[in-house]
Formats: C-alpha cells, structure tokens, sequence
C-alpha cells in the first residue's frame, strides 16, 4: 500500500479561501494583533507569516514588536490596551516569550473572546466541556485534515503521541469530541510501538525526529505527523519515519507542507469567527 498524501499546502489554501465571503459579508475587516518580544529567528518568520497571510486577507492587522527587555507589566498593559480596542478581534502573543516573562500570566491577561490561538485557559476549559469557544490553531488544522480523508471517526481507534497543553491533550479533546477512542501516550507510555500497531489514527506530536516507526503503523491507518525537527543537514523531518510509514498508511502528512501550512489557515479563520461572534452573526 502507498499512503495517499494529506496536502496541507492545497487544503490550507481550500479553507483560506473559504473565508472570503465571510470576511466580505462583515461591517468592518477582521482585526487582528500580533504580539512579538525578542528576537527568536523562528518566532520571527512564524510571525511574519501570520501577518502576511491577515494582509492577503484584507484583515486590519497590527504586529507589535518589542526587544527582549521588555517589563512584563508593560506586556500585560499592552494586552490590556488591546483587549479595550474594539477593532482589534484577535490577540495573539507569539511563544516562546523570554524567560523573564511569566507565559501563564500572559495568557491570562488575554480577554478570551480574543483568544484566537484558543490558548487561554478559558478556551481550553470550553473545548474540554465541548462548548463554542476557540479551538488553537494546530489541533483545529489536525482534526481539518482528518476530515478531508473521508474516513468514519465514530469508534475508531486513536492514539495521540504527546500530551502538551498546545497540541496533543486538546487534539485528544477533539478526536473525543468526534467518538473516536482516543488513547494518550507520552514520555512515559510503556510499549509504545504496540499501541501504534493498534491505532487507526495516529497523531504524533512530539518533537523526536522519525521516533514513530514506519513498521509499528497499522496497516490503512491514517497518520498526521505535527513534529517540526531540524536535522544538523538543516532538512525539516516529522516524527514519523515518513518513506516506510507511507509503505503501510492509507493516508500520511507529510513535513514540511502537512499539519504546518494549517496552523496559520485555522488562525484566520478563528479571527473570522471572533469578528462574526462580535456582530452577533455566529
Ligand atoms: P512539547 O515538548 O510541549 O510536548 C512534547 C510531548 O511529547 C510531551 O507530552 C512529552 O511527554 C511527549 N514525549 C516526549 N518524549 C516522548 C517519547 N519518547 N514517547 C512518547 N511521548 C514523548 O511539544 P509540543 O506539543 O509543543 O510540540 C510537539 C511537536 O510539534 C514539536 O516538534 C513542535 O515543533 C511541533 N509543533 C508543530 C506545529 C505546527 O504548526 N505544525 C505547532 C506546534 C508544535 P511528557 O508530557 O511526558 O513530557
């Protein structure tokens, strides 16, 4: 078998594209802030790339960027300021902050009505409970492929390989939400090789290149590999070893250009519907 190939290049584009009417059909653009402190390469182009995309879109967009030093009160009033702006619908603080910086009291100074990257605790809270709320970005692009597969969720068998509070435990949630049996492993999951060899589903997000082995995928099984790692030859690989778990899935993303291009796509379309749910039309 030869895995068919979950685009997430062309269907991140689908969903962007979707969004056009809605935007049109709004009293004011979507407004959208982005929030930079420091100078990591990494959060720079992530940043970058989102307000490209906001741009594109006709969005009202703001990138603030601050150096390294920044005060933490001084954030806290920045995201208070924002909270108050009533063309501003999604705020989004770009993580890792410097250490100095406290990511918790951060996220909670957000109004989560403007949670857009569904981080807040708030948020979180509101998916576990399965009320509407923001789902964050790369677990909304996860269930968005999975969709696209065609395959039936109800009953299927799940694993999720991570538990971090940004991708695996509310990927877990989602994969709930939609009846599947979902199983969570982690850094101390014994035996996880047999619990891949069960899944119909596996969603690897770890951050250990080629950790999950092609041979352990169930045959037919649909694999959505979220890991990012840089190799030291400089190439971006999953944590899924791709070419031998292609051999056996029916369906695989791959990495780059899978679960990645997704991320920004869900964070547009969150900012879409934080503007719909301010004009009482969502
Ligand atoms: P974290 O480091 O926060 O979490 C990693 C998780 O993996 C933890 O729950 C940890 O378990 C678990 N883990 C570590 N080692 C093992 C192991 N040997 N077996 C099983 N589980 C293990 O990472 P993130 O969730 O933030 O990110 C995961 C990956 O996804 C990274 O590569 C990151 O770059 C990528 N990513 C990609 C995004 C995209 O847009 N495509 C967005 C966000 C992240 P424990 O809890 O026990 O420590």
């Amino acid at each position: 078998m030869s895995a068919q190939i979950l685009d997430g290049k062309a269907i991140s584009a689908e969903v962007v594209a979707a969004l056009a009417p809605r935007i049109a059909a709004l009293p004011r653009p979507p407004g959208l802030a982005v929030v930079l402190v420091g100078d990591d390469p990494a959060s720079a182009v992530y940043v970058r790339n989102k307000t490209r995309m906001a741009e594109r879109l006709g969005f009202s967009h703001q990138q603030i960027t601050h150096p390294a030093t920044l005060a933490e009160a001084e954030l806290l009033a920045e995201i208070a300021r924002l909270n108050a702006d009533p063309t501003v619908d999604g705020i989004l603080v770009q993580f890792p902050l410097p250490k100095h910086l406290d990511r918790v009291k951060v996220l909670d100074a957000i109004d989560p009505t403007k949670d857009v990257d569904g981080l807040h605790v708030v948020s979180a809270g509101l998916l576990s409970q399965k009320r509407p709320g923001f789902v964050s970005c790369t677990p909304a692009g996860v269930m968005e492929l999975l969709t696209r597969t065609g395959a039936t969720l109800r009953g299927a068998e799940a694993l999720v390989i991570g538990r971090s509070d940004l991708v695996g435990r509310p990927v877990a949630r989602l994969l709930e939400h939609a009846d599947c049996t979902v199983t969570v492993a982690h850094s101390r999951t014994r035996d996880l090789a047999e619990h891949v060899r069960r899944a119909e589903i596996v969603v690897a997000a770890v951050g250990v290149p080629g950790m999950v082995k092609g041979e352990w995928i169930r045959p037919g099984a649909i694999v959505l590999d979220v890991g990012i790692n840089r190799l030291p030859d400089g190439r971006l690989v999953g944590d899924v070893e791709y070419a031998p778990a292609a051999e056996r899935a029916a369906w695989i993303t791959p990495v780059p250009g899978g679960v990645g291009p997704m991320t920004i796509a869900m964070l547009m379309a969150n900012t879409v519907l934080s503007a719909e749910r301010r004009f009482g039309r969502a």
